[in-house]
């Protein structure tokens, strides 16, 4: 808005004063005859030159000035967690609400509710199709990429990128049958729990091409519906104030992560491996408001955009980054601090705040056998952080293998499920050839605790002073460069 008016303001100081000089300058270095047209109609001209100047500033210029706000676009990979070998798509009917839950048809071809009204809304497709048709299927063969639809079939070349956009305000977007065993689960993600997928609708456009033996799966979406799908899936219910703080944090993380994955050819993935994002699914009036309230505020230091972290449960006392990755430099906002008011830990009503887990020592020492190629007899803790977090393992087979606490968190949770080994905070016993957890906290633990944000908001806390418990120094600030809206 700043930009536009600055324009504006611009605009208006040339009507008045820069106008009546360019009219008069010319008049020296005419030729006779412009000379001869200056004498005659000079009035004339000043007028036309004015009337062309007001002219520009009701019409040009909001047109001009509306250019640089255009909405900024993400690139986002989606299901990737399934190997993808085939993809349905789905123009979405009035009668789909864009707020519900997805529609899980795990094994079923199509959605009963979207065929019903699959006049009402129609995909486009490019390379172009016949007709547009309200629902298509994108098949990876040996050597084609198959369209098919109710209009036929088409086979494309397996270098050729297929673009898929919808006529109405979005569309769905599904992987049939990803029990599929052709169509299986990245091995040790699947075991983890991910065996079953939703049809999940889509704001923008999809683009499908073949990535090595799968599709891949693009959702060029406007950041501000990017970041309300982030927020239904990463704080799919809480106090306004949360919601604001969350929104503020995730687009900081958009804003300075956005070269992520440019490597592969995107921006984000579609995991917490970035920020969990399932589309629209979930996105209530009160998500968009929180995105909308706060648009382009993100957290600065020193100018820069911070490194906006964020864990579900921080369970007492928010970790402190030196030493938990061994790629994050060490910052100011982000140092371990207590979290609580007159003595009540504002996260002790997470169901993580406190947690226990049991694992034999057999099962454990086989996940870390087939990781480090070699026979493990023992694990030990051997050393712990400020924060209380264990900072490094000792795993004893042939050979002394000193493991960070945060790879052997993920590389335990990859085999047994995200809610097993839940945060690093934890005491560990060996009891009867099994492994005892006592832990508190679910997360790395840095920055916002998503539950101690909740709770700060039902006290009555503002986003902006949640986001200064949890970012002790960062600032808010408009980041105007790619505008939201
Ligand atoms: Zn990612
Ligand atoms: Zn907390």
């Amino acid at each position: 808005m700043l930009k536009r008016k600055i324009f504006m303001l611009h605009c208006c100081f040339f009507c008045l004063f820069g106008a009546p000089i360019f009219v008069t300058v010319p008049n020296q270095t005419q030729t006779r005859k412009i000379r001869l047209f200056a004498i005659f109609c000079p009035l004339l001209k000043r007028k036309t030159f004015l009337l062309f100047c007001c002219c520009f500033c009701l019409i040009g210029a909001p047109v001009f000035a509306a250019a640089p706000c255009r909405a900024q676009t993400v690139k986002i990979r989606l299901f990737e967690i399934f190997h993808p070998q085939s993809l349905e798509i789905y123009a979405a009917g009035r009668n789909v609400p864009a707020n519900g839950s997805a529609t899980h048809f795990t094994n079923t071809r199509r959605p009963q509710r979207i065929s019903k009204t699959e006049n009402a809304e129609r995909l486009l497709i490019c390379p172009l199709f016949d007709a547009a048709p309200s629902w298509v299927r994108i098949v990876l063969n040996n050597s084609t990429l198959q369209i098919q639809s109710a209009n036929g079939s088409r086979s494309l070349p397996l270098t050729d990128t297929v673009k898929v956009s919808a006529n109405g305000d979005y569309l769905f977007a599904a992987i049939p049958n990803p029990n599929d065993p052709k169509q299986k689960a990245k091995s040790e993600r699947k075991m983890a729990g991910n065996s079953s997928v939703a049809a999940r609708p889509y704001a923008g456009a999809l683009q499908i091409y073949v990535d090595g033996d799968e599709l891949c799966i693009i959702n060029l979406t406007p950041l501000a519906d990017y970041l309300a799908g982030v927020l239904a899936a990463e704080m799919p219910q809480a106090e306004f104030p949360a919601l604001q703080a969350q929104a503020v944090v995730s687009r900081t993380y958009i804003i300075k992560n956005r070269q992520r994955h440019l490597q592969d050819g995107y921006q984000f993935c579609d995991l917490t491996h970035c920020q969990a994002y399932k589309g629209k699914a979930g996105v209530t009036p009160e998500i968009r408001q929180a995105v909308t309230s706060t648009a382009d505020e993100i957290l600065t230091f020193d100018e820069q955009p911070i490194e906006a972290y964020y864990s579900s449960t921080c369970g007492g006392m928010t970790a402190d980054d030196a030493g938990v990755w061994s790629n994050v430099e060490d910052q100011p906002y982000l140092k371990s601090i207590t979290d609580s008011a007159k003595h009540a830990e504002f996260c002790s009503s997470s169901p993580h705040y406190r947690w226990r887990a049991r694992f034999s020592a057999d099962s454990l020492h086989q996940v870390w056998q087939r990781r480090l190629g070699e026979q493990i007899t023992s694990i030990t803790v051997t050393k712990e952080g400020a924060d209380s977090r264990v900072r490094e393992l000792a795993l004893m087979g042939n050979s002394l293998h000193l493991i960070s606490g945060e790879d052997f968190r993920a590389v335990t949770c990859r085999v047994f499920g995200w809610n097993t080994l839940k945060s690093t905070w934890f005491d560990m016993q060996i009891e009867k050839r099994a492994y005892l957890f006592t832990g508190r906290g679910l997360g790395h633990g840095l920055g916002l605790c998503q539950y101690g944000a909740m709770e700060m908001a039902r006290q009555g806390y503002s986003y902006r002073e949640i986001l200064r418990q949890y970012f002790p120094g960062a600032v808010i600030q408009k980041h105007l460069k790619n505008r939201e809206d």
